[in-house]
Parts: structure tokens; C-alpha cells; sequence
């Protein structure tokens, strides 16, 4: 990000992403949708086995943009995360959890009471201009509208060809296991949110009730044969000694990528916008794109133009499956070539 666009507007765009990440928190603690008792934290395990990168990265997320991240020491994560996998890592004290169904619900309530009008299982078909305005057309009805905000992301299919051919549509999986019990502290030994630093990573938390929620793997697929299974073998690769547990659920959820991995925010034309491609990043993107289009829309701001760099670029589109399973490949593959060479 520095090297393309400069340390002054990489640090803006990071500023831009971490208020986000406040107004999640600040929207999710004035409705339910907290685990109250667990306490904020996030810890990002390393796969790799090397520490003097994990400093480096600290150092230099801390001195330039201002985060207040702590290193780990392999002793403490060893106490904490007992996998074989992980070394090293990297706690940020500013991360939290929620939950995020309810929080989903929370913001469709409190639009509704801001005067929002809701519509579900009315999936769009297509647009049509009307005059100076535009016409939102389902299968039952229409909306005519001043503007329409685009942010199908992952599950845009081909309702707008040039954000279609924009979008990589990227799976990723979530198991839910029973209630481990004693056994949870036999691998995890601390209430928060964690991940490691793959490309193509794991994250996963424990669950007030010792369920552990465990979430990975990328690939075109969105509903693979035998999930949970799958999901369980990937467990047991990171926490051997859980074998034996079971799985309560399975599900998978797909993301929608840019072909240059930043999200997509701006406008293709008067009273047309989008706000996508923000696999990879999450909540905190999301929430800060709907913010900069909305205050476009309502108040004429163009802070939005903070993401003019990065466009609508080809990524293959829903079309482009082959390509994004083997964009997934090749991160999986340098995932391990970094693993073996410890780096
Ligand atoms: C399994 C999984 C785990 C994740 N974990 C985290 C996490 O721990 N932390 C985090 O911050 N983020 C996480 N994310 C990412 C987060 O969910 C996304 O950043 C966020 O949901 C993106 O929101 P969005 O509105 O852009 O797209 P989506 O949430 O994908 O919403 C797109 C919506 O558009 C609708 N749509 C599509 N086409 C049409 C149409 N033609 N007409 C009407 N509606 C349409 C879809 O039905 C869908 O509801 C995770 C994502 C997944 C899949």
C-alpha cells in the first residue's frame, strides 16, 4: 500500500479502516450484540519460524500507523494456543468480538427505526433507467430510486456486468463443534479471537460454552461435499491431540475479491454506486464503504475518493472460477514454501 500510493495515504486509508473498526464496536455495545464477558483481543499466530519478521511487522504497524500491536513470545503462545504449528505471534488489543447475527439484525432494526424500508426474498433482477432516476426490478415489483447502491459482492452473479467482471467469488467455510468441555483447554487457553498469518488461514474462537466456532479454507466451492468432515481434518491439523470431537454444523459463505485484494468503493455513474470486493478484509471495510457512500449520496462528500485507486479492475468474474481456484492454489502453495523455508 505504501509503495503504491505513498506513506501519507496508506496511513490515511489504514486511519479510515481502523475508525471502522470503532464504529462496529460503538454500533455492536449499544444493542446485543456482544459476548459481554469476553474481553477484547485478538492474537494472529505465526505458521512460520521466524520471529525477527514478526518484530519487524509489529514495529513497523506500531511506528507508522499508530497500532498499539505486542509481540508474543513462542513461550507464552505455547501456554495459551497449544498447536505443533504455531511459533510466534502478534496480540492487537484493539480487536474484539461479536456477535454477528444479531449485530446484522441490530442494524436492520435500528435502520428500520431511522425510517429504512426493508425487502427480502426479492432478489434484483435488473436496473433500467428512467429518466434521471433509476428502476430496481424484481421478479414482483420495482423501486424507483434517485441513487442504488451495488453491494451484491460475492453473490452478484451477472446483475452488473462491469462489477460481475470485477468480483472474484470466493468460498470460505465455518464449523461449528459441540461443546468441548475440559477438553477445549487441552489446546486453547484463552477466550480470544484468533487466526495465524497464512495467506489462507484459520480463525476460529471459543465460545462461551466451549464450542469452538473454527473458520478457513478458500476454493471456488460453495457448498463442498462432506464439510464438517473437511472442516474437522483441518482442526485436527492445527490441534491434534481434539481428535475424537464432534461437529455441531457446517456452512460455507462466499466472499467477494478484487483482482487487487483492496475493497471496491466509488460511483460508475450519476446515482449509480458500489461497494464490494471486501474479502479479505471484513465488518470494519464494509461498514466504512457504506459510510463513504452514504455521505456521497446525502451530503455531496467525496471522501469515497480515497478508494479511487482501486478500480474495477478484471478479475474474472463469476465466470472466472478456473481463475480464482488457481489464484487459491498458488496462495496455498506459497503458503508452504514459506512454511518450509521458515519464512
Ligand atoms: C465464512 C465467513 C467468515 C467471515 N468472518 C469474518 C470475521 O471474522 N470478521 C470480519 O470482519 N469479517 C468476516 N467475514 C467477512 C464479512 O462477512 C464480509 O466482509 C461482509 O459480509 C461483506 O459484506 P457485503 O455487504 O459487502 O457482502 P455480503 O455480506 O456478501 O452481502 C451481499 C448481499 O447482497 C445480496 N444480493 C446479491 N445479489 C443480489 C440481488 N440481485 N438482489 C438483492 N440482493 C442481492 C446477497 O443476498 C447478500 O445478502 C467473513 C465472511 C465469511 C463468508
Amino acid at each position: 500500500m505504501e509503495a503504491k500510493l505513498g506513506l501519507a495515504s496508506a496511513q490515511e486509508l489504514y486511519r479510515l479502516s481502523s475508525q471502522a473498526v470503532d464504529l462496529v464496536r460503538q454500533r455492536a455495545s449499544t444493542h446485543n450484540s456482544v459476548y459481554g464477558a469476553l474481553p477484547a483481543g485478538i492474537v494472529r499466530n505465526s505458521w512460520f519460524d521466524d520471529s525477527y519478521r514478526v518484530k519487524a511487522g509489529i514495529d513497523y504497524m506500531n511506528q507508522r500507523f499508530n497500532t498499539a500491536l505486542e509481540y508474543w513470545p513462542r513461550e507464552r503462545v505455547r501456554e495459551t494456543y497449544l498447536s505443533p504449528r504455531y511459533h510466534d505471534a502478534v496480540f492487537n488489543p484493539n480487536g474484539y468480538q461479536i456477535h454477528s447475527l444479531n449485530y446484522a439484525n441490530d442494524c436492520a432494526v435500528a435502520a428500520e427505526q431511522l425510517g429504512a424500508v426493508m425487502h427480502e426474498q426479492s432478489p434484483v433482477r435488473r436496473l433500467a433507467k428512467s429518466g434521471e432516476r433509476h428502476r430496481v426490478i424484481t421478479a414482483d415489483g420495482e423501486v424507483t430510486a434517485d441513487n442504488v447502491v451495488f453491494c451484491c459482492s460475492g453473490y452478484i452473479g451477472w446483475l452488473n456486468h462491469r462489477l460481475s467482471w470485477a468480483t472474484l467469488p470466493i468460498g470460505t467455510y465455518v464449523l461449528l463443534t459441540e461443546p468441548l468441555g475440559d477438553k477445549l483447554a487441552t489446546a486453547i487457553r484463552a477466550p480470544y479471537a484468533a487466526s495465524d498469518d497464512r495467506r489462507i488461514d484459520n480463525y476460529y474462537r471459543p465460545l462461551p460454552d466451549t464450542r469452538l466456532l473454527w473458520g478457513g479454507g478458500m476454493s471456488i466451492s460453495r457448498r463442498p461435499a462432506n464439510l464438517a468432515e473437511r472442516m474437522l481434518e483441518d482442526l485436527f491439523g492445527v490441534y491434534p491431540q481434539l481428535h475424537g470431537i464432534r461437529a455441531e454444523s457446517a456452512w460455507a459463505g462466499t466472499m467477494g475479491y478484487a483482482r487487487h485484494r483492496m475493497p471496491q468503493i466509488g460511483r460508475m455513474a450519476p446515482g449509480i454506486w458500489y461497494n464490494q470486493g471486501h474479502g479479505g478484509h471484513g465488518l470494519n471495510t464494509t461498514t466504512l464503504g457504506g459510510e463513504l457512500v452514504a455521505k456521497a449520496i446525502a451530503e455531496d462528500d467525496r471522501g469515497y475518493q480515497a478508494f479511487a485507486p482501486f478500480g474495477l479492475d478484471f478479475a474474472g468474474g463469476p465466470a472466472g472460477l478456473v481463475a480464482a481456484q488457481l489464484v487459491y492454489w498458488s496462495w496455498k502453495l506459497r503458503d508452504l514454501w514459506d512454511a518450509r523455508r521458515g519464512a
